[in-house]
C-alpha cells in the first residue's frame, strides 16, 4: 500500500487533500492522471451497463434530498455505529472494534512500565485484559453510544432543526424516490434497471487505508427492478437476476484487468444481512490490506419502495398486465465504489520490473482505463527529431512519410518532443 500511495503522489494520480495545510483526514484529491483513470472507469461502466443495455436507464439525482427520505430509508434511526470515548485523551473508537487494535498498558507488575500488547491478548506480566483506552492506556472508556454516520447540514439561511438535512450516504435512495417518474416517463416493463454514478458521504469514525475507506466517496449503483410474481428458468425472478448480476459484475472486473486469483465471492451470513435483505453477496478483492469488499450485490426485496410509499403516501407499484394486479417490484442492487475500484485496478496493474539492470515501476492498466492521451512518439532517423502523433492520425502520417513526404512538413503539424535520448 505504501508503494501505491507513494507512486500515486509521485506520478500525479492521487494527492492528499489540502496538503499544504497539513492535509484533511482521509480526504484525497485525484491529480491529472488519477482523474483520467477515474473518468475512464466511470465511462466504461456507464457504457457497458447503461448505454449498451436495452433494459437500463441512467439517472443523476441531487445529493441533497428531502430529509424524510432518510427517515423512510431507515438511515436516521439505524445508520449508526456504537461508539465509546476515552475520558482522558478524548479519542473515539467503534465499540465493536476497540479490541481489534494493539493496546497500550502501564503494567503494575513491572513498576508501571509501558507495553504495547497485541490485539485481544492479555498482559504476559500481570495477566489483565484491556479495559482502558487502547491508545493512551490511561483513560476510562464511556459506555457505547449510537453515533449516526450521516453528515448533517442545513438548507437555507437558518440553522434550525426545521431546515436540517443530510448529505446522501448512498446514491440508491435517489433512484427509489424516482422509480415512478422513470416508470411513467419511459413506459417501461419489468424487469428494468436504473443506474447512477455519484458522490456519497459517510462520517466514518475509522476511515483509512488510502482511498479504500473515505468519508466522501463515489458510487456506481444500479437498482434492478424485477417482478416478484414471475419466474425465470423455474426460479423466482429476483433470485435468478441476483445470480445474473453477481456473474456479470465479476466478469466486468475481470474484463478490465483484475486477476482471477485476486477476486472472490463472499456470501453474507444470516446474522450479517440487513433486516430487509433476502440475500447479499460481496465481491471481495485481495487489496494490499487483505481481502476486503470491492462491491456488494444485495437483494433488497420490496423494502425500499414500500417504505417510500408509506412515508410519502404515493403508490410505488407496477401494474402487471398479464395478472391484472399491482405489484411492488423487488430490487437487486449491484453497488460498487469508484474509488475502491480504482484502488483495485491500480493495485492489480502495479509491477516492479528490471529492464537492462534498471528497476522500474510499470502500471499494466487495461487500455480502456489507462490515463494516456493516445499519442505516439515518432522519431526521424536522420534528424533524430521527434513528434507526438495522436493514435488516430498514425496511419495517415505513416502513409504520407512512406509515400515520400518530407519529415519537415510533418514536423510542422505535430507537437515537437525532446531529442529522444531518453526514449
Ligand atoms: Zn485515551
Ligand atoms: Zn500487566
Amino acid at each position: 500500500m505504501d508503494a501505491l500511495v507513494s507512486l500515486s503522489k509521485r506520478r500525479g494520480f492521487i494527492f492528499q487533500s489540502s496538503e499544504i495545510y497539513g492535509g484533511a483526514g482521509s480526504c484525497w484529491d485525484y491529480g491529472p492522471l488519477g482523474v483520467e483513470l477515474k473518468q475512464n472507469i466511470k465511462r466504461v461502466w456507464w457504457r457497458d451497463y447503461v448505454q449498451r443495455r436495452p433494459d437500463m436507464m441512467g439517472l443523476d439525482a441531487s445529493i441533497l434530498m428531502h430529509p424524510t427520505v432518510w427517515k423512510a430509508s431507515g438511515h436516521v434511526d439505524n445508520f449508526t455505529d456504537p461508539m465509546v470515548d476515552c475520558l482522558e485523551c478524548r479519542r473515539r473508537f467503534r465499540a465493536d472494534k476497540v479490541d481489534e487494535t494493539p493496546w497500550v498498558h502501564y503494567c503494575p507488575a513491572t513498576k508501571g512500565n509501558k507495553f504495547t500488547i497485541s490485539a485481544g491478548e492479555p498482559c504476559s506480566h500481570c495477566g489483565v485484559t484491556r479495559t482502558l483506552c487502547p491508545e493512551c492506556g490511561k483513560g476510562e472508556l464511556t459506555p457505547p453510544r449510537q453515533f449516526n454516520l450521516m453528515f448533517k447540514t442545513f438548507m437555507g439561511p437558518v440553522e434550525e432543526d426545521a431546515s436540517l438535512t443530510y448529505l446522501r450516504p448512498e446514491t440508491a435512495q435517489g433512484i427509489f424516490v424516482n422509480f415512478d417518474n422513470v416508470l411513467q416517463s419511459m413506459r417501461r416493463k419489468l424487469p428494468f434497471g436504473i443506474a447512477q454514478i455519484g458522490k456519497a458521504f459517510r462520517n466514518e469514525i475509522t476511515p483509512g487505508n488510502f482511498i479504500f475507506r473515505t468519508r466522501e466517496f463515489e458510487q456506481m449503483e444500479i437498482e434492478f427492478f424485477v417482478n416478484p410474481l414471475e419466474t425465470v428458468d423455474g426460479r423466482p425472478a429476483d433470485e435468478y437476476w441476483h445470480d445474473r448480476w453477481i456473474e456479470d459484475s465479476m466478469a466486468w472486473f475481470r474484463r478490465y484487468g483484475l486477476s482471477e486469483e485476486n477476486l472472490r465471492l463472499r456470501e453474507h451470513a444470516a446474522d450479517e444481512l440487513a433486516h430487509y435483505a433476502k440475500r447479499t453477496a460481496d465481491i471481495e478483492y485481495h487489496f494490499p490490506i487483505g481481502w476486503s469488499e470491492l462491491m456488494g450485490i444485495a437483494n433488497r426485496t420490496d423494502f425500499d419502495l414500500k417504505q417510500h410509499a408509506k412515508f410519502s403516501g404515493k403508490a410505488l407499484t407496477y401494474f402487471d398486465e398479464e395478472r391484472k394486479e399491482h405489484v411492488v417490484p423487488y430490487v437487486i442492487e449491484p453497488s460498487a465504489g469508484v474509488d475502491r475500484a480504482l484502488l483495485a485496478f491500480l493495485a492489480d496493474a502495479y509491477r516492479e520490473e528490471e529492464v537492462r539492470g534498471e528497476k522500474r515501476v510499470v502500471l499494466r492498466l487495461h487500455p480502456e482505463l489507462a490515463p494516456l492521451k493516445g499519442k505516439v512518439t515518432i522519431r526521424d532517423r536522420d534528424s533524430m527529431e521527434q513528434i507526438g502523433v495522436p493514435l488516430d492520425s498514425l496511419g495517415s502520417v505513416f502513409r504520407e512519410l512512406l509515400g515520400g513526404s518530407a519529415w519537415a512538413s510533418m514536423a510542422g503539424r505535430f507537437e515537437r518532443k525532446g531529442d529522444g535520448t531518453g526514449a
